[in-house]
């Protein structure tokens, strides 16, 4: 049989596995029920399940032949701390934790495709199926690769997806090099003198000082950053104060930090550093910085994208193969395994009408139609990537 009828067949099983995933979110590193769920399925297929990378990761391996190639996909796996609005049958059941990002179904997407390559046997080598945690918040990609995931499950190349609701459905978006941005994070504390409100000469307003760090931070970007460097600087939250009346202690902004050059990454800290400290210190007085590096930029390999793109115009026709004509200044852990290995990662269009939610909205939904999609993808990705068998 071939693997779009294979997996047809599959798709009441694979919808209720999805769904099953969506009404039981967890968050990153608490993934317990998840990989539960998903060792089971992989160990009844007849893979050989290893769990505990990363907490909650785990990794399913199938050799078939006596090939020495080996191919890795990866699936995210957690949810996010959302409040889901969708009013579904199959909502999730734990409130304030939702998954509104599409693991769900990225997991059971690769779960679709780890039926099909076990039940056709159709390639001779190894393949690592690797479902990964904490996407949204620390990093599992990155802790997988520390604690040995390649070393471990040695793979030659490794790919990734994200469903994207922004894309027509079925399209497939790839980008040759960078195609997430790097994301930092920054906390500037302005310590002031508080006091009452109609006696402004004797506090140092904090509220003030930080008003002008907010709009001197507009600068970086417009100023001090080659226009063609793609960066981003977004005062994300103020907090200060409680009444007309009262002058608060201190002013606290949270400032997300976007890029791609890691030497324009390092200016961008530079300057944040500079314009905190130096404009608290022109009204008289302190900013405290704390400046956390979270991921790195996902930039892909020429040949595994090229390998990508070839293998989805067979597979889907050229009408429905799209190349992103700019990086997504989003952000994406995936860019540890490509840091550690040869691999690409892409977009597949999830849109089903005008009425659809972006991704991290509380009335986002997977679009259960590419569950097939993306299964019977991967599958022909292991059997046109290994030699076959
Ligand atoms: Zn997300
Ligand atoms: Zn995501």
């Amino acid at each position: 049989m071939n693997v779009r009828a294979l997996l047809t067949n599959a798709v009441p099983e694979l919808v209720a596995l999805r769904q099953d995933l969506h009404a039981h979110p967890e968050l990153g590193l608490e993934e317990v029920r998840t990989s539960e769920v998903i060792a089971r399925e992989l160990a009844a297929l007849g893979y050989s399940v290893s769990r505990g990378l990363a907490r909650t990761g785990v990794v399913a391996t199938l050799s078939n032949g006596t090939g020495h190639r080996a191919v890795g996909i990866r699936a995210d796996i957690d949810a996010l701390p959302i409040h889901e609005e969708t009013g579904l049958a199959y909502a999730s059941r734990t409130p304030g934790l939702m998954h509104a990002c599409g693991h769900d179904g990225h997991t059971a997407m690769l779960l679709g495709a780890a039926r099909a390559i076990a039940e056709r046997r159709h390639f001779d080598g190894t393949v690592h199926l690797i479902f990964q945690p904490a996407e949204e918040n620390v990093g599992g990609a990155r802790i997988m690769v520390e604690e040995g995931l390649f070393d471990r499950f040695p793979c030659d190349a490794v790919f990734a997806l994200h469903n994207d609701p922004g894309l027509p459905f079925g399209t497939f978006a790839f980008r040759d090099g960078p195609i997430m941005a790097a994301v930092d994070e920054c906390r500037i504390t302005v310590h002031g003198v508080g006091g009452h409100g109609a006696e402004p000469q004797s506090t140092a307003d904090p509220v003030v000082a930080g008003a002008s760090i907010v709009m001197a931070l507009q600068t970086i970007v417009s100023r001090n950053i080659h226009p063609l460097d793609p960066t981003v600087v977004t005062v994300g939250a103020f907090h200060a104060g409680s009444a007309s009346n009262v002058i608060p202690e201190r002013a606290e902004l949270v400032v997300g930090i976007r890029s791609f050059d890691p030497a324009v990454r390092d200016e961008l800290e530079r300057r944040i550093w500079l314009v905190a400290e130096r404009q608290a210190e022109s009204y008289g007085m302190s900013a405290r910085v704390d400046y956390e590096r979270s991921y790195d930029a996902t930039i892909n390999h020429k040949a595994e994208t090229d390998f990508l793109r070839d293998l989805a115009v067979r597979f889907a026709g050229r009408a429905l193969v799209t190349e992103m004509p700019r990086p997504s200044m989003g952000s994406e852990d995936f860019a540890y395994m490509l840091k550690a290995r040869p691999g690409s990662y892409f977009f597949l269009g999830a849109r089903r009408s005008e009425a659809d939610r972006p991704l991290h909205h509380p009335g986002y939904n997977f679009n259960d139609d590419l569950l097939p999609i993306g299964a019977a993808f991967w599958t022909e990705l292991v059997e046109a990537y290994l030699p076959q068998s």
